[in-house]
């Protein structure tokens, strides 16, 4: 039999697939890691049961406690699987910019959101993260993973994300790239992956073009979940070799082509971490192998990166079309 005793047990172990069809005229293997087939759906899995775990033992999180956090994504998905599972409560505070789909996965799983203005400054009382502090102070038993700083986020991926990866491709991996939000999961995959190798596997940054990873200043970009107007704690610069910049557009249109060509849905930030790993492939040769992890699925973009209309309403070209009917019928 093979069977999970819970869900939490379904975090992890993901696994790679080789690209065939995005990478013609590339010498070097190009493997992309799963994370969407995780439970919650993303990388983000994994983070929320170790910052759980932690608290926990830690005696930060008590039973019956409240977990409090400004998350809109992925994140708020995790924690509230795992609070889920161990009869915590979950506050999410979220900008009015985020969809209503987004809203309903989280309040799905038995969470409460509350939903901040855009359009006020950091520091005002109402925005995003006045009022999740308020609310961290204010309710009795909160705790306030706090993800950007947290240290368990990049130590569940030293002690996850990359043994696996080390493990999967028997050690022959030689370039490791992933896009930076946090910055979680290239600091704890990319220091397990240089510290097993002996310093050997490369690692690499994909980040949204503006953002201060690739020496912006967080100017706007559409591609969700990466790139930041500040220097977020679970990011260690040391750790990475290199960041590559890239635009939203070329971002978009790989994404497109990973569904389309490779039948691999995932969202905005896969397909940049795609599009960085395939320029730093341009220099490398047959005995290479690069992993990029893909944190999350292509579901939560359906009105967006594969919605046309969308598409256009930006300036961003449509994916190549594939057949009509008409070219079908004989
Ligand atoms: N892509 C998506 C869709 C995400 O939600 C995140 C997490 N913010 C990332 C990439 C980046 O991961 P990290 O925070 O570990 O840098």
């Amino acid at each position: 039999m093979k069977i999970a005793d819970t869900v939490l047990d379904l975090i992890g172990d993901t696994p790679l697939v080789k690209l065939h069809k995005v990478t013609v005229g590339v010498s070097a293997t190009v493997l992309v890691k799963l994370e969407y087939l995780n439970p919650g759906g993303s990388a983000k899995d994994r983070i929320a049961v170790r910052i759980i775990d932690a608290a926990e033992r830690d005696g930060l999180l008590l039973p019956g406690g409240t977990i409090v956090e400004p998350t809109s994504g992925n994140t708020g998905v995790g924690l509230a699987l795992v609070a889920q599972q161990r009869g915590y409560k979950c506050v999410f505070v979220l900008p009015d910019k985020v969809g209503e789909d987004k809203r309903n996965v989280l309040t799905a799983y038995g969470a409460e959101i509350v939903v901040t203005p855009t359009s006020v400054a950091p520091d005002h009382p109402d925005s995003y993260y006045s009022v999740s502090d308020r609310l961290a102070r204010e309710i009795p038993g909160a705790f306030k993973p706090n993800q950007y700083f947290n240290p368990n986020g990049p130590l569940s991926h030293y002690e996850t994300t990359g043994p696996e990866i080390w493990r999967d491709t028997d050690g022959t991996i030689t370039h490791f790239v992933a896009g930076v939000g946090t910055g979680g999961t290239i600091t704890g995959t990319g220091r397990y992956l240089r510290e097993v190798s002996g310093d050997a596997v490369r690692i690499i940054g994909a980040d949204p073009e503006g953002s201060v990873y690739s020496g912006g200043t967080g100017r706007p970009y559409l591609v969700e979940g990466v790139g930041e107007d500040f220097w977020p704690g679970a990011y260690d610069p040391a750790v990475v070799h290199e960041v590559i910049a890239v635009s939203d557009a070329d971002s978009f249109a790989m994404t497109r082509r990973l569904a389309l060509e490779e039948g691999i849905l995932v969202g905005g930030s896969s397909g940049m971490a795609v599009v960085a790993a395939l320029r730093a492939a341009e220099t490398l040769g047959p005995d290479d192998t690069i992993v990029v992890l893909l944190p999350d699925g292509g579901r939560g973009y359906l009105g967006k990166i594969f919605n046309d209309g969308w598409m256009r309403s930006y300036g961003f070209a449509n994916a190549p079309a594939g057949h009509t009917v008409n070219d079908l019928l004989a």
